[in-house]
């Protein structure tokens, strides 16, 4: 048989709520149905808004609901240099470029060509280009902050050069398997390290997807477009291709998605009122979507 590996990979920012305790059920429950590994990783790359409050609390609900994983877990703010060298594999390609423009700068670029940028799955496709050597020159000099771009017309037609037509390997909550064409394109030339912390929610993911020799992706379908992206990286720095299952994601009853806003659906109230593990167990039975 081959290897079932795993993981639920939630960012401390807030406490759990429903709709995560469902999306590390799903891939718990589909660990063990596959004889497999269940690992924990703490995605905490964001300092202003990881608090490590939230993180205790993570390993603290997920205990209470009878989960169990591997340790150490993996706590992505203290593998920087991992995510720096990564993004070195993608300078020495170059794959990536400097990008020294403002967020309001970039939006009043795409405000001006609207046509140019339509929308993506994290806001308007922008299309950027590097700097004359010498202005990059003069600002790097003047430590003016950056972020790194992915060249995203380039790095598609390096990875097809190196491995054809891109795809992702799909898993449905049926369990049936398929594959679908990759459009990284949608995300266009996406950052791939911020300003601020010199990576990306992206780029660290898929390293310790690969790392960890996580085979089974499970996560919520908020995150199907991001695979996409996902492949194109993994391609690009030589990692295997997990097969990716998208759960539906939770709502409440007016049909909004659950979010950190909603309180009263944390795992923490939901123990304050009473509830017991079996009881929020058979309410996300109820509840999906
Ligand atoms: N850290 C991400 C989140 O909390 C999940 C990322 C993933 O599962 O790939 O939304």
């Amino acid at each position: 048989m081959t290897e079932f590996v795993t993981r639920f990979a939630p960012s401390p920012t807030g406490l759990l709520h429903l709709g995560h305790a469902f999306s590390a059920l799903t891939a718990y429950n589909a660990a063990r149905e596959a004889g497999g590994r269940f690992l924990l990783r703490i995605e905490d790359i964001d300092r202003t808004r990881c608090k490590p409050e939230f993180e205790n609390a993570i390993y603290e609900d997920l205990a209470w609901l009878g989960l169990e994983w591997e340790t150490p877990v993996r706590r992505q703010s203290d593998h920087f240099d991992d995510y720096a060298a990564t993004l070195a594999q993608l300078q020495e390609k170059g794959l990536v470029y400097r990008c020294f423009k403002t967020r309001k700068e970039i939006l009043d670029e795409i405000a001006r060509a609207p046509h140019l940028s339509p929308e993506g799955p994290e806001g308007p496709q922008y299309k950027g280009a590097p700097l004359p050597e010498e202005e990059e020159q003069d600002r790097l000099e003047q430590g003016e902050a950056f972020a790194w771009r992915l060249d995203m017309e380039r790095a598609i037609n390096a990875a097809q050069e190196s491995s054809g037509a891109l795809t992702v390997t799909l898993c449905n909550d049926g369990g049936e398997i398929s594959e679908t064409t990759a459009t990284p394109e949608i995300f266009g030339d996406v950052i791939v390290a911020r300003k601020d912390n010199g990576t990306s929610y992206h780029l660290a993911s898929v390293h310790d997807d690969a790392l960890q020799g996580v085979t089974h992706v499970i996560r919520g379908e908020d995150l199907c477009s991001a695979a996409h992206l996902h492949r194109l990286l993994q391609v690009l720095l030589g990692y295997p291709a997990p097969i990716y299952h998208h759960h539906p994601l939770l709502t409440d009853e007016s049909g909004r998605r659950l979010a950190k806003r909603d309180k009263a659906a944390t795992i923490r109230a939901l123990r304050e009122r009473g509830a017991t593990p079996s009881d929020v167990i058979s309410m996300l039975k109820l509840a999906p979507r």
